[in-house]
């Protein structure tokens, strides 16, 4: 669509009373926010928004500013479609090729126009008075609340900016019984994937995601995440409590903060969770748990079976149990794709019947707990998709399950206390969250008790 035709576009006049407001606010270089989103630049009170739009539009350019009354603004928003390039798709709508041109290599600055997905609106915005439009400004939205804007600075030259929406940190409070999985018991809450990802990780050093949990096992979590303030999530936080209750058994996980950035997970005691082997060396969140369909978890440790099978999605990652050096990596006869890795105090694991291997590792490769170090198959030996894991000690297999892995750091003295205290605060942060939750829903209750 051309942008002078386009019939939803708005169109501005200009006039002596936008002029001043322009020159008014000509030190900004700012766009309001497309979607709705308000926007900490500086400058953007909602009863300017049209002024200020309507300035960017013109962009600051005073001779623009000062071109015939008959001239009009229009902004419209082009949608990237597949085998689109920003220059071309600028081009396509009629921006001349100079302004194209000079609007793209501003923008080059702080965002690389390769990046553009299939999809992304492009809003642009531009002077007509003729048949050809002069581009005066660019917004693309790369985030939520994140936008970035070419605009025109002079009659020939583009300037590009970042704007970011201004964010508060909000609570997330979630609380379940697992009917299924954890995955889908927590999904169906609301928790966001990524999270329940990080989660599951967290616990798989003490809980086998795929035996342990039973029907009426329950969860808690609590992540702080960053909205703007129209509530677009920018980002999630990392976790700062969780528990799982297994049969009665309740484990806890609260985030603690060493130093800037350094955050580490205690249990209650302030032992650390993190553990030199992982009992669930597999993204958990796949793996194949439900309880109708499992096998009795007493099966997976005859004689005969010296390892563990975690039944799971062809192409599920799996972890490197702990930090180590591959010691073997190949097709092994009955194993099909097999790797054996090499740990300290004595310990081993290997992993089988893989798919194929993650690249970029060969025997000799030292590995780090948590990499993925190749995928789900049923090569070798096998009936269906599983990886077959095995834990080593002295070069004998012990249960996975059972075997006491190397005891994990414990905070101690000052590091100790200073933990507690933060523990205090987060158990007081996650009932308060649900004390007002409560409060809400008995709220709610008094609402329909008076329609009555
Ligand atoms: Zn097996």
């Amino acid at each position: 669509m051309g942008i002078g035709l386009h019939p939803n576009a708005v169109w501005y006049t200009s006039s002596g009373a936008l002029l001043g407001a322009v020159l008014a606010i000509n030190t900004q270089i700012s766009l309001p926010p497309g979607s709705g989103t308000s926007f900490n630049a500086d400058m953007t009170t909602s009863d300017v928004v049209e002024t200020v739009e309507a300035s960017a539009a013109l962009g600051l350019s005073p001779v623009i500013v000062s071109t015939a009354p008959t001239q009009v603004l229009a902004k419209t928003e082009l949608t990237v479609g597949r085998g689109d390039t920003l220059l071309g798709l600028l081009q396509k709508n009629k921006i001349a090729a100079a302004d194209a041109h000079a609007a793209v290599t501003a923008l080059n600055e702080i965002f690389d126009p390769r990046d553009i997905r299939i999809g992304q609106k492009i809003v642009v915005s531009a002077t007509t008075n003729s048949a050809a439009p002069d581009l005066d400004a660019i917004r693309i939205a790369v985030g939520p609340g994140h936008d970035i804007i070419a605009l025109r600075s002079t009659t020939d030259t583009f300037s590009a900016t970042t704007l970011k929406a201004q964010t508060n940190l909000e609570t997330q409070a979630f609380t379940g019984v697992i009917n299924s999985s954890l995955y889908e018991a927590a999904v169906d809450k609301g928790v966001p994937a990524p999270v329940l990802v990080d989660m599951i990780r967290l616990f798989s050093y003490d809980i086998d995601f795929q035996r342990d949990i039973r029907a009426n096992d329950s969860f808690e979590l609590m992540f702080e995440r960053r909205i703007t303030e129209d509530g677009l999530v920018v980002s999630n936080g990392e976790i700062e409590y969780a528990s799982m209750t297994l049969r009665g058994k309740t484990f806890k996980i609260y985030a603690y903060e060493h130093t800037e950035n350094h955050i580490d997970y205690y249990n209650e005691d302030g032992k650390g969770i993190r553990k030199a082997l992982m009992r669930t060396p597999i993204n958990g969140a796949r793996l194949s748990s439900s309880f109708g369909r499992r096998k009795h978890p007493v099966l997976g440790y005859t004689k005969m079976h010296r390892g563990v099978d975690f039944a799971a999605p062809r192409g599920t990652p799996i972890y490197a149990a702990g930090d180590g050096v591959i010691e073997k990596r190949q097709r092994w006869s009955s194993f099909g794709n097999y790797i054996r890795i090499r740990h300290g105090d004595g310990f081993a694991t290997a992993y089988a019947h893989m798919k194929g291997f993650a690249k970029g590792y060969k025997v000799g490769s030292r590995v780090k707990q948590g990499a993925v170090i190749g995928y789900v198959g049923t090569t070798g030996r096998s009936t269906g998709p599983h990886l077959h894991y095995e834990v080593l000690k002295n070069g004998g297999q012990v249960n996975p399950m059972k075997v006491r892995f190397p005891a994990s750091k414990s905070l101690t003295g000052e590091e100790l206390m200073a933990f507690q205290a933060v523990r205090k605060s987060t158990d007081v942060a996650w009932s308060n969250a649900f004390a007002e939750r409560d409060v809400a829903s008995l709220c709610d209750g008094n609402e329909s008790r008076s329609v009555e």
